[in-house]
């Protein structure tokens, strides 16, 4: 099976759990996640549905037809100062194709090094671009990229949900926020080498536009989104990721995600093998995985196997500060007459899940109905 490339929605998702080895490696290591969980039994309910896939394509050609020139209207329209939109023939629209992912990166960098140098506009559809994640290449590949005079880079990102009034669902956007941060991150390595060259400016704009159809037609609307915050996150948290090497060094020899599929794609291996290997490397589940990793059900069910508080959610194994099973917060809630329970008070969360039990306790005695007396009515 060839091994799958990273791409910016999977380095988004990466980059929000950094302290995840497992994922690091699997993906550093191009395993496909998605046929690892359904050979582990336990099947993504991630990812995008095949009719959304074609709803957006159809959408982002729609976009991009007449040669751009809607989208160069948006650009121009949202991220002013740029005035009217350029005519077709003053934009210019580099061939981008290559072998492989490293010759489109290289044909990309080319690309946007003589644009900018010819101060000119141009527009670039899905160039391709390569991003050092945990010590391994990766390539993401954004919708488009607009070259302005001003040697100012904007990134473009299209997607298929509504923007209604304006406004579009909060969360869609901040995913894709996450992603063009990604792009972003990825094209200032490029502008750095392209402004040493040309010796003009070269800069990615942080602001980075985002077109999606407008109510519920399939025009297109714009919006320019601040995308610094998490660009700086985005930068952080891949800065802090363990090296690929660093985590495959650490495992046992032999181990292997190899699904030994059949020629027809039906994996052989026993799933308990499969676990075994994907056990040897850490993870760092929490409910947030759901909807952005394809190993979910499976890290999930194994959290709640071991009775890790982690399956509660950051929010609450913050709160448990030291107390890492469900286990150890029962028993720290019982109080020293439990058998195994932590006396200790000064600590916070254990005095707080003291307190707690004891207004349980409390309530649950307040609760209690009496028994009817002699001669009262009573439930039959
Ligand atoms: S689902 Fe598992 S592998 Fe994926 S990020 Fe969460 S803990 Fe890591």
């Amino acid at each position: 099976m060839l091994p799958r490339s990273l791409d910016a929605r999977a380095l988004a998702a990466l980059a929000a759990n950094p302290g995840c080895r497992r994922r690091a490696l699997l993906d550093g290591a191009g395993v496909d996640k998605a046929a690892l969980a359904r050979a582990l039994g336990s099947p993504a309910a991630y990812g995008q549905s095949q009719f959304a896939l074609v709803r957006g394509n159809s959408f982002e050609a729609r976009v991009k037809a007449d040669g751009g020139a809607e989208l160069l209207r948006l650009v121009c329209e949202r991220l002013a100062p740029d005035g009217p939109a350029p005519e077709a023939d003053a934009v210019a629209r580099p061939d981008l194709s290559a072998a492989g992912p490293e010759g489109r990166a290289a044909r990309t960098a080319l690309a946007l090094r003589e644009a900018t140098a010819a101060g000119g506009w141009a527009l670039l559809d899905h160039p391709m671009l390569a991003l050092e994640v945990a010590g391994s290449p990766a390539y993401v590949e954004p919708d488009a990229v607009v070259v302005h005079p001003d040697g100012g880079w904007t990134v473009v990102e299209i997607k298929s949900f509504p923007m209604i009034d304006g406004a579009a669902d909060a969360a869609k956007v901040g995913a894709a926020a996450r992603q063009a941060a990604v792009y972003v991150l990825a094209l200032e390595a490029v502008a750095g080498h392209v402004a040493a060259r040309t010796g003009r400016p070269a800069r990615v704009r942080d602001r980075v536009l985002l077109v999606c159809p407008k109510d519920f037609s399939n025009l297109p609307a714009g919006a320019a989104v601040d995308v610094r915050k998490q660009l700086a996150t985005t930068r952080r948290q891949l800065g802090r990721l363990t090296r690929v090497e660093e985590i495959a060094a650490a495992l046992p020899p032999g181990t292997t995600f190899d699904l030994r599929t059949t020629d027809d794609g039906t994996p052989t291996r026993p799933p308990e093998e499969l676990a075994a290997a994907v056990e040897a490397v850490g993870a760092a589940y929490a409910p947030e995985c759901l909807a952005a990793c394809e190993l979910a059900f499976h890290c999930r069910k194994r959290s709640r196997q071991e009775g890790s508080v982690a399956a509660l959610g950051r929010g609450v194994r913050g709160e448990l500060g030291g107390l890492r099973t469900i286990e150890e917060v029962l028993a720290a809630a019982s109080g020293p007459d439990g058998s195994d329970a932590p006396d200790d008070l000064d600590d916070p969360a254990v005095a707080a899940l003291r307190r707690a039990a004891a207004l349980r306790a409390e309530a649950l005695a307040g609760a209690a109905v009496p028994a009817p007396r002699d001669g009262e009515p009573g439930c039959r």
